[in-house]
């Protein structure tokens, strides 16, 4: 049994849905179809969610809705006309959303939920709908009629434990279900989502519940690329990754599939595939356990911008018991998490992203590092990117780290920071914002090109 999922950009219009249906109905195994919101039609376009939260944010602040209520309305009411589905569902859609608005706004951050969560929640309906006007026998079905329950977390909600026995029972449903992607069901009733991108966790999580052989993730490329396009053009394909080097690529930038996601599926060894509705007979990347190690030491490379540093050293820190703890628990008090921590005998660099400090809380941050860990000097810096560099195969091949540093020299490129040792797949470059294109450039120059792969 399948589960499997489509982005927004495979559901944007009737002429995709279109394709949905032949893939879903061209292998008997695909049981469970989750579905996003609808997505971008072209570059300039408007995802719904975007819509819905500038619905949610005018009712929030009194202003008028007409205008946007009308645009969510009219994606969905376009898709259906294309596919000549009776009006009835989206006189269904409308009156639910209208009913989601007039509720209860007491909260605002459940209520900006509940109206992120309605983008997906409708398509499910429609896409049912569709499907059903087909011939097709499919059945929508909501989170909470499945059981998947979520933390009281708006907007980064997550997974409770029990849904997954819930969900396993619509193993017993005949029809092919349709299920909304992005949020579930605290246990007060209250509807939350995942972080943004999140029906690929919900993916994830059914593939695990209903112990599914394969969770195909269906979305708009051919497959995973060993390095972001828009810095490389033509870069290799993936055919195969680990599921540790998927996480660490799409924790630095690699947009394909949601890092959260690869969770649920990993805790049940069920394989994910990432396939293009736009080209299904693609192959795509299969992200797995174990994977023959035919490639260089490198499978990917991945950058990601907006992180800083605060450097930290003191005479005889090595010695100094307490330390570390006291250091940290700084930056837990002001909800500040961090991503690395290069450290010397005598000095600590803690990396984290930008957005989780105002120029308030870092300043106050600095002043309780000297003040409370009588701390020698303590440096900020500011606008550095991250470069991974991705591959099991690294652990075994000697002179990867030397390959790494000489590319980057030869480009020009400084290296402010680097982690290498903690990670077995992965070693980590700080550096400036600025130099990020030039330094990526040089790392698949070589350790990609004229590389079998
Ligand atoms: N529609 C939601 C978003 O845009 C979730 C998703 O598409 O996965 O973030």
């Amino acid at each position: 049994m399948k589960v499997v999922k489509f982005g927004g950009s495979s559901l944007a219009s009737g002429e995709q849905l279109k394709k949905v249906l032949n893939i879903v109905v061209s292998d008997s195994d695909r049981k469970v179809v989750v579905v996003s919101a609808p997505g971008k039609r072209y570059s300039e376009d408007i995802k719904v969610t975007d819509l819905l939260i500038s619905l949610a944010e005018r009712k929030l602040s009194g202003g008028d809705i007409e205008e946007l209520f009308e645009s969510v309305i009219k994606r969905y009411a376009s898709i259906a006309s294309e596919l000549d589905i009776s009006n009835d569902i989206i006189d269904r859609i409308s009156s639910d959303l209208r009913d989601l608005l007039d509720g209860d706004q007491q909260k605002p951050e459940r209520f900006l939920d509940a109206l992120k969560a309605s983008g997906e929640d409708n398509n499910a309906k429609l896409i049912a709908s569709y499907f059903q006007h087909q011939g097709v026998k499919a059945v929508y079905v909501n989170p909470k009629e499945a059981g998947l329950f979520v933390s009281n977390e708006p907007g980064n909600a997550q997974v409770l434990p029990e849904s997954y026995d819930n969900l396993y029972k619509l193993r017993e449903r005949e029809e092919i279900i349709i299920f909304p992607g992005f949020f579930g069901y605290t246990l007060d009733n209250d509807i939350l989502t995942f972080s943004r991108s999140g029906s690929d966790i919900t993916g994830s999580i059914l593939a695990n519940g209903l112990k599914a052989d394969l969770y195909e993730n269906f979305t708009d490329v051919d497959a995973v690329y060993s390095v972001n396009p828009t810095i490389v053009s033509n870069p290799k394909e993936i055919q195969e990754l680990t599921y540790r080097e998927m996480r660490e690529l799409s924790y630095a930038g690699f947009s394909v599939f949601h890092d959260e996601a690869l969770i649920p599926a990993y805790r049940a060894g069920i394989p994910v595939n990432i396939k293009n509705t736009n080209n299904p007979s693609a192959p795509g990347t299969r992200v797995v356990n174990v994977r023959e190690n035919t490639n260089g030491p490198v499978i990917g490379i991945a950058s990601d911008k907006g992180f800083c540093s605060i450097y930290i050293s003191k005479y005889l820190m090595n010695r100094e018991i307490g330390f570390g703890r006291r250091l940290l628990q700084i930056f837990e008090e002001f909800n500040v998490s961090y991503e690395h921590i290069p450290s010397g005998i005598d000095d600590i660099t803690i990396i984290m992203r930008q957005n989780q400090m105002d120029k308030e809380v870092e300043k106050t941050i600095i002043e309780r590092i000297s003040e409370d860990l009588q701390a020698d000097e303590v440096k900020v810096e500011h606008n550095l990117s991250l470069i991974m560099v991705v591959g099991e195969g690294m652990r075994h091949n000697v002179g990867t780290t030397a390959r790494a540093s000489k590319a980057l020299a030869h480009a020009g490129v400084n290296i402010e920071m680097i982690n290498q040792g903690s990670s077995e797949v992965s070693m980590m470059f700080g550096i400036k914002e600025i130099q990020e294109k030039r330094a990526v450039q040089a790392l698949y120059e070589e350790f990609f090109v004229g590389v079998m792969v």
